[in-house]
């Protein structure tokens, strides 16, 4: 099943450009995506009889917003592929690196990205997306407290992300569509193996970053176990699992996106979001 976010209505996505309105459909009972979530367990069970003879509806896909737009928690996950700690200089960590991006960062698959001063950088990568509440939850069921997989972008303005003594990452990736997912959420039994897919991104046509999601330091199912013995994850809550090598930063000479720059990242079997980078635009503070 593929779920897209249409102007805040949850939709049942049934081709390139055609589903079903979620809320329609149900008379009301899935009106959005945070009920959806909330009630994963229940609108799975609706989703066959319910829309099998719903009206299938045309979208435009550019219109497509994040698949979970209001989580009550974000997880971002640092250096869990071992090429990208490796291409930064530093050491597989022992236990997942966990930092937040805050949801005002949150964005659809198709969107305009106006740059902050500094030095912007792309991170493709698989978001999941929970659907089941989990709290001391162990690997070998994390997956059944998934609701789907989306296509992310952890854009991390660099100089932010590592200014001050310890740095903290969070604010420096946390700028307006500096978290953009999309364009669809896809539950795991799409796939043949959902914790083996290809990911990459590319800059103005030229692939940057290629891997698959196999070579995670730590795999979606001990995320979840290590990130659920601390918190609860809540139903729509979303995890940024990590970037793959051929960031930015670390090329000779480093490279960021600038005015102009357009970026689209994908993961297999599930689509593709796109980004354009234009200037700020001088205003004064509210
Ligand atoms: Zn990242």
């Amino acid at each position: 099943v593929r779920i897209g976010n249409l102007r805040g209505r949850p939709w049942l996505i049934t081709g390139d450009r055609a589903g079903i309105d979620i809320n329609e459909a149900s008379n009301g009972r899935f009106s959005d995506l945070p009920t959806v979530y909330e009630q994963w367990e229940e609108f799975a069970e609706w989703v066959p009889a319910g829309t099998d003879r719903a009206v299938q509806r045309s979208f435009d896909p550019s219109v497509l917003e994040a698949p979970s737009p209001a989580p009550r928690q974000v997880f971002a996950i640092g250096l869990n592929y071992r090429d990208h700690v490796e291409e930064a200089g530093l050491r597989v960590p022992s236990e997942p690196s966990v930092f937040t991006k805050y949801v005002s960062s949150f964005a659809g698959a198709d969107c305009e990205v106006e740059l902050p001063p500094g030095n912007v950088d792309w991170e493709v990568e698989l978001v999941v997306v929970v659907g089941r509440t989990a709290h001391r939850v162990q690997a070998a069921t994390a997956w059944d407290h998934v609701a789907g997989l989306t296509v992310g972008q952890d854009l991390s303005e660099r100089g932010l992300q590592t200014a001050g003594d310890p740095p903290q990452f969070s604010l420096g990736k946390s700028f307006a569509c500096f978290g953009p997912t999309g364009p669809t959420l896809v539950t795991p039994d799409e796939f043949t193996n959902p914790a083996d897919l290809e990911l990459g991104s590319f800059v103005n046509g030229e692939q940057v970053q290629k891997a698959r999601t196999s070579q995670m330091v730590f795999g979606i199912d001990v995320l979840i176990e290590s990130l659920s013995r601390v918190t609860t994850l809540y139903p729509g809550d979303v995890i940024f699992t990590g970037t793959p090598a051929g960031v930015g930063v670390v090329r000779t000479p480093a490279r960021f996106l600038g005015p102009g720059d357009e970026l689209v990242s994908y993961v297999e079997g599930i689509g593709e979001i796109r980004q354009r980078f234009v200037p700020a635009v001088e205003r004064s503070l509210a």
